[in-house]
């Protein structure tokens, strides 16, 4: 199965998706983690990409394109593959939409994680994440709080806080959303592929409600 997670930065798509690759066995794919990567080994799409990562705009589609594709063809299927952060374009669902296809798959389920945009900036500007990137962990000060200050629960190692999480990159990456990626909702919509979920309840509330669409009905049996 190939789902999407889409909603804005602070949405929770991180969050959820580590979840449901920890406890569902999914395979989580965030275009932003792998980016981030290759920004620390410097190679040279990383060092592209992180002027653009610091200006809180989107890196160009074939490069963000090139990156992901590399990792999806290494990437061992488990139950499924959630996307994160990816596609944040038409361009980039297009592309993935033409890969998958090749290989006789699709997009299965496109989950939209919907936040008001006021408490967006306020969850960006409060998050903490773990250091070790095989980890990963999101904790924020506004309510997500790690049991021992500045150490994450999950490994131990230290937390830090993203260089694009303050008001001004946020506020850059949300107008980035706003103007690029709200287009490919409302194409997702007028597909029927969106799935809605109100992304302002407590973090458990949320993966139920992600699990049961992800989860097809069982059929009972007829007569
Ligand atoms: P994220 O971790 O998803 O918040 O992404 C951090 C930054 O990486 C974004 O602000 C963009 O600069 C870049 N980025 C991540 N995913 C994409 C994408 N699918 N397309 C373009 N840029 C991306």
């Amino acid at each position: 199965m190939y789902a999407i997670l889409i909603g804005a930065p602070g949405a929770g798509k991180g969050t959820q998706a580590l979840i449901l690759q920890t406890t569902h066995g999914f395979f989580h794919l965030a275009s932003g983690d792998l980016l981030r990567a290759a920004v620390r080994q410097q190679t040279p799409l990383g060092r592209l990409a992180k002027e653009y990562m610091e200006r809180g705009v989107l890196v160009p589609d074939d490069v963000v394109i090139e990156l992901l594709f590399e990792r999806l063809s290494q990437t061992e299927q488990a139950r499924g593959v959630i996307f994160d952060g990816f596609p944040r374009t038409l361009e980039q669902a297009r592309a993935l939409e033409g890969a998958l296809g090749a290989q006789g798959q699709k997009i299965d389920r496109v989950i939209y994680l919907d936040v008001p945009s006021e408490i967006l900036m306020e969850r960006l500007t409060k998050r903490y994440q773990c250091s070790d990137p095989a980890c990963g962990a999101i904790y924020n000060w506004g309510g997500n709080q790690p049991r021992q200050e500045g150490l994450c629960d999950r490994c131990g190692s230290g937390l830090y806080q993203r260089m694009d999480d303050n008001a001004v990159t946020v506020g850059r990456r949300l107008e980035a959303y706003f103007q690029q990626t709200l287009p490919l909702i409302r194409h997702f919509e007028a597909t029927g592929q969106l799935c809605r979920i109100d992304g302002n309840q407590p973090i458990d509330h949320v993966t139920e409600q992600i699990v049961a669409t992800l989860t097809p009905p069982r059929r009972t049996k007829g007569r």
